[in-house]
């Protein structure tokens, strides 16, 4: 079957392909700009021999603006046959210096409304499933973060409001804006009953390899990557900035890929938030796994305070827990070790 993907060229949403595409699912991904297309259609057909067989299994179309009014109408209307929908595009960058609003919480909300309108308007009879990436940001309780009886499910809803964007504060825009988002699709079933069933992603702070080494050669990553990238610039021995946040919870990008498309294949994650997290991470721990795996950047880059991690750790960070959602998956989460040591053997790899 038919699987439109939004947002193709994001950093996740090649690894969606990619699980797609081995679930032998034909994939339709947008992308904002030809070239986007024509490089991740080379980039997957050089790795994949049922592409090689058959490259109309992945195709790409063209939407330059999610947040523009009926940006995916024409998508909708002219792609017959599209039993399910994922839709991953949302901005996720801090270096845009429009207004907040244009920025953000525009193009994550309209975006999601316009997808699922013109799904509705155009492909009511053919979708069954749609599922939308929304965050761990969607239930966060910012302000719960050093209290150790609050916990995060899978009913927790952010408490954050545009209001607070007045100072200009980018994350909780982004924030603010995957929370929006997320209710914008939950009240559209609700209020449009259309033919298809939601389910929402929430991962927090996504790591692990990029799809391809190619993306791993650049200055820097994807905003969640770089957290670990960027690790790789620090000073021996220590780093004070090592101390300040993040310290939050994690998810491998490929486990994120995974959980969007079992929803397509398994029924009884129609309707759910489904809470994604691997576990708990400092920017500490994270250099601890690098230090502990890759000699040869043995004073290259800081050490911190190795024996001050479970410390820092158990005062600071979110509690969670989201066991509603492994039982209904049964999936083993890739440990943090896996993850930092695959992306930064990529990272080497790359820039060797
Ligand atoms: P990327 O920045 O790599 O991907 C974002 C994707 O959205 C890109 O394809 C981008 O296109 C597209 N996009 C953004 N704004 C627009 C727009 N206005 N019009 C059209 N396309 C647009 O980030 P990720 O892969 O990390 O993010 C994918 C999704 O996952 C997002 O919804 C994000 O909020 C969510 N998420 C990510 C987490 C993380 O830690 N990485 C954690 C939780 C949720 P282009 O490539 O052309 O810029």
């Amino acid at each position: 079957s038919k699987v439109l993907l939004t947002g193709a060229s994001g950093y996740i949403a090649q690894h969606i392909t990619n699980e797609l595409l081995s679930h032998g699912f034909k994939v339709i991904g947008t992308v904002r700009r030809q070239e986007q297309a024509d490089q991740l259609h080379k980039q997957f057909s050089e790795e994949s021999s049922v592409l090689q067989k058959d490259p109309s299994l992945l195709t790409y179309v063209l939407v330059p603006d999610i947040g523009a009014s009926d940006a995916f109408d024409e998508v909708l209307k002219s792609t017959p046959d599209i039993t399910y929908v994922l839709h991953t595009a949302s901005p996720f960058i801090f270096n845009d210096d429009r207004a907040l609003e244009d920025v953000y919480l525009k193009p994550a909300v309209e975006g999601t409304r316009n997808i699922l309108s013109a799904i509705k308007k155009f492909a009511n009879d053919s979708v069954k499933n749609v599922v939308v990436t929304s965050s761990f940001a969607a239930i966060l309780n910012a302000d719960k973060f050093e209290d150790k009886s609050f916990i995060h499910t899978e009913k927790v809803w952010n408490n954050n409001t545009w209001d607070q964007t007045k100072s200009g504060d980018r994350g909780v825009a982004y924030i603010v804006s995957k929370k929006e988002a997320e209710k914008a699709a939950w009240d559209f079933v609700e209020k449009e009953k259309p033919n298809f069933k939601l389910t929402t992603v929430n991962p927090p702070y996504v790591f692990g390899p990029q799809k391809f080494d190619a993306s791993a050669k650049k200055e820097s990553l994807n905003t969640s990557a770089e957290i670990v990238g960027s690790l790789l610039h620090t000073k021996y021995p220590s780093d004070d900035k090592l101390f300040d946040d993040p310290l939050n919870l994690s998810v491998d990008v490929r486990d994120v890929a995974l959980y969007h498309v079992l929803p397509l294949l398994n029924a009884d994650l129609a309707s759910r938030r489904l809470l994604v997290v691997q576990s708990k991470f400092s920017a500490q721990r994270i250099l601890n796994i690098i230090n502990e795996n890759f000699p040869e950047l043995k004073g290259k880059i800081a050490v911190g305070k190795p024996e001050e991690t479970a410390r820092v750790e158990a005062i600071k960070g979110p509690e969670y827990n989201n066991s509603v959602t492994v039982g209904l998956t049964g999936v083993d989460p890739i440990p943090l070790e896996k993850t930092v040591v695959d992306s930064v053997k990529q990272i080497l790899r790359a820039n060797k």
